[in-house]
C-alpha cells in the first residue's frame, strides 16, 4: 500500500472502499440470516430481537493478504481470536452481561503477544510500550478510558475501573496507572508488554525516519461489541495504538465515540485504524446516531462511515452489534482479524476480506 508521511493515496483507498463493500455485503449474504429492519424510537430493549445474544471481536485491521502469513502463523491467529469469540459467547450462553463477555473477549486479546494490545503492544517513538483502552455500556451510556498506560496488565480492566468507581470518564499517564495500581488492577513490568518483534518493528520504524508514525498498520488493536440476553450492549477497546506514536499522542481506541462506542437504542462498535480519522469522523458514534436517528441498519450505517473515512484518507475497520443482534463488520483494508458468534448458531473467525 501506497503509505506517505502526510498523505495518503486516495485513488488506492476508494478502490479498496468498494472492495471491502462489496466483500462485507458477499460475507454477510452468506452469514446473517436476515438483515436489519428500520429501528425507530429511543426504547431499549423492548426491540424483536434477530439474536438473543451476540458477539463480535477484532484483532485489528491492516495489509494482511491471503499467502502473508506462514500457515502455522495464520492458524494462531485463527486460534487466539476463536478462543477470544468463545469466552464471549460462553459468558452471554450462560446469562451474563454483555460487559463482562466484551471484556473477557479483549482480556485474552491483551494477554496474547500476536495482537497490539497489552502483551505484544507497538513501540512508541521512545521505545516503550503505552497503552489505551476504552468501555462503554450501551444501557446507561457509561463510559471508562484510559490512554498512555505503562504498568496495567490489561488495559481493559482499568478502563471498567474507571467507570465503575470513579466519577470520571477518562484518565490520562501517569496518573491512570498511578489509579489502576491503587485500585488493585494487576501491574505488570515493561518486559512484560515488550515483545522482539515489536521491537522489530519500532527499529525498522526508527531506521526508516518517514512520517509521523507507522500508519501501515501492526495488526492487532483489539475490540469486542456484544448484546446480552437482556438486550443490553456493550463496547471495549484496547491498544498499544501506532509504532512510533510520539508526545503522548492518543488514537481513537480510547476516545469514546470514536474507537468505541455504545448505545442500547442503536448498536455497539469498537474501530481499529489511523486513529486520526476515526476521531475526526466521531466514527462509532456517527454509526449509532445513524442508526438511531434515520433507521439506517448497522451494516449501512457502517458502511457508509467506513467510506466516508477512506475518502479522509483513512484506513481501519469496525465491528459491530446491533440492538436486534445483528452483527457484523465493514473495513477498507485488505484484512482485518475478526469474529463473530450468537444465540442463532453464527460462529465464525475470518482474517482477508475474501475470507
Ligand atoms: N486505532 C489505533 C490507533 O490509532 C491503532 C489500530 O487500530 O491499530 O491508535
Amino acid at each position: 500500500m501506497d503509505v506517505t508521511a502526510g498523505g495518503r493515496n486516495l485513488e488506492g483507498h476508494l478502490m479498496w472502499t468498494r472492495m471491502s463493500i462489496i466483500a462485507a455485503t458477499l460475507a454477510l449474504a452468506g452469514c446473517v440470516t436476515a438483515q436489519g429492519s428500520a429501528m425507530s424510537g429511543n426504547a431499549a430493549p423492548d426491540n424483536p430481537s434477530k439474536a438473543e445474544w451476540s458477539i463480535a471481536i477484532h484483532g485489528g485491521a491492516g495489509s494482511m493478504e491471503p499467502g502473508q502469513f506462514k500457515p502455522e502463523r495464520e492458524q494462531e491467529y485463527r486460534d487466539a481470536l476463536a478462543k477470544a469469540l468463545k469466552a464471549g459467547s460462553d459468558i452471554l450462553k450462560n446469562g451474563g452481561s454483555a460487559m463482562d463477555a466484551v471484556e473477557a473477549a479483549v482480556m485474552l486479546m491483551e494477554d496474547d503477544p500476536g495482537f497490539n494490545a497489552g502483551r505484544g503492544s507497538v513501540f512508541s517513538y521512545e521505545g516503550r510500550n503505552e497503552m489505551d483502552a476504552a468501555v462503554m455500556d450501551g444501557t446507561t451510556r457509561a463510559a471508562g478510558a484510559v490512554t498512555g498506560l505503562t504498568a496495567t496488565k490489561n488495559p481493559v480492566l482499568a478502563a471498567r475501573a474507571v467507570m465503575e468507581r470513579t466519577p470520571h470518564v477518562f484518565l490520562s499517564h501517569e496518573g491512570a496507572d498511578r489509579f489502576s495500581e491503587e485500585a488493585g488492577i494487576e501491574q505488570a513490568p515493561p518486559e512484560w508488554f515488550a515483545t522482539p518483534s515489536r521491537r522489530r518493528q519500532w527499529e525498522e520504524f526508527r531506521a526508516r525516519q518517514v512520517g509521523w508514525f507507522d500508519t501501515d498498520l501492526k495488526y492487532g488493536t483489539v475490540g469486542a461489541v456484544a448484546r446480552d440476553k437482556g438486550g443490553h450492549l456493550a463496547a471495549a477497546t484496547s491498544t498499544g495504538g501506532l509504532t512510533g506514536k510520539r508526545w503522548g499522542r492518543i488514537g481513537d481506541s480510547p476516545v469514546v465515540g470514536a474507537g468505541t462506542y455504545a448505545d442500547d437504542r442503536s448498536c455497539a462498535v469498537s474501530a481499529t485504524g489511523t486513529g486520526e480519522y476515526f476521531i475526526r469522523e466521531a466514527a462509532a458514534h456517527e454509526i449509532c446516531a445513524r442508526v438511531r436517528l434515520t433507521g439506517i441498519d448497522t451494516q449501512q450505517a457502517s458502511d457508509a462511515v467506513m467510506a466516508e473515512i477512506g475518502e479522509m484518507g483513512g484506513d481501519g475497520g469496525v465491528i459491530f452489534v446491533s440492538r436486534d443482534g445483528e452483527s457484523g463488520f465493514s473495513f477498507n483494508t485488505p484484512g482485518m482479524f475478526r469474529g463473530r458468534a450468537d444465540s442463532n448458531g453464527v460462529n465464525e473467525v475470518a482474517i482477508y476480506a475474501a475470507d
